[in-house]
């Protein structure tokens, strides 16, 4: 098993084995699936509460390079969620803080960094380097750029959004068939008044498991496996402990796919 075609002791052979023992025994994944996953490639535009958690798994998982489109630095009061970040971090920007707490979670995975806003004007060109996208950003703005990006460029996109006790999840293939929608058949247009988290608030474990869902979602696009989450969405209502998946079909008078 090698990361991108370099060559490994038996030493490292070994560790690699170790390291990956509980996917390795997996039917589902096994020495096929590892390998598949270390020359796989995700972008994740956002390093927020959802990019944390998505982060912290795919690494750990053994993805084998990962990119991060972030311009923001780390404040105090993203510490509450982001878990990718502690307390010597306030200040930095989270690009640097992110691939350096990557790095020592697992030194097989490349990480590349961006440090800028996404926008309709780069969109392409960013996507269009890696397997598969997760969104984990906050704003319409941007989910609509990743969204048409990833149509345009044939890419996955694992979406998933946050507001206070509630989630949803979605996985947008729109360029298979007309079975599958897009992002714009979900949300057609911005809303007229956009609310941040910074006024309506999260509650911090939640980032962790929708960003742990999107890891899990990316796992099994890349290696085909179980269900996909492509036509259905997922919405999690975390004070009644309540998951819905529901069927979402294409929306016939979409404008986009
Ligand atoms: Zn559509």
């Amino acid at each position: 098993m090698s990361n991108s075609g370099a060559v490994c002791s038996p030493v490292a052979i070994t560790a690699k084995l170790r390291r990956y023992a509980r996917h390795l025994v997996l039917p589902e994944i096994g020495e096929a699936g590892q390998t598949k996953l270390l020359a796989s490639s995700v972008l994740v535009i956002g390093a927020g509460g959802l990019g944390s958690a998505a982060l912290a798994y795919m690494s750990a998982s053994g993805i084998g390079r990962l990119g991060i489109v972030e311009h923001d630095r780390v404040e105090l009061s993203n510490l509450q969620r982001q878990i990718l970040f502690e307390c010597s971090d306030v200040g930095r920007a989270k690009t640097e803080a992110a691939r350096d707490r990557i790095e020592e979670i697992n030194d097989d995975c490349l990480v590349e960094l961006f440090q800028y806003k996404l926008t309709p004007d780069n969109a392409r060109d960013l996507i269009k380097r890696f397997d598969i996208v997760v969104d984990g950003s906050d704003n319409f703005d941007t989910r609509f750029a990743v969204a048409d990006a990833c149509l345009k460029e044939q890419k996955p996109l694992i979406s998933a959004a946050i507001s206070g006790f509630s989630a949803q999840l979605s996985t947008f293939k729109p360029y298979l068939s007309a079975a599958h929608p897009c992002y714009r058949c979900l949300v057609p247009e911005k809303p007229e008044r956009e609310i941040t988290c910074e006024q309506e608030g999260i509650v911090g474990p939640l980032a962790g498991i929708m960003g742990s869902y999107q890891a899990l979602e990316v796992i099994k696009e890349l290696l085909g496996i179980g269900e996909s989450l492509s036509g259905f969405l997922l919405v999690i209502d975390a004070l009644t402990q309540t998951t819905r998946k529901s069927a979402l079909p294409r929306d016939p008078s979409c404008s986009h796919c």
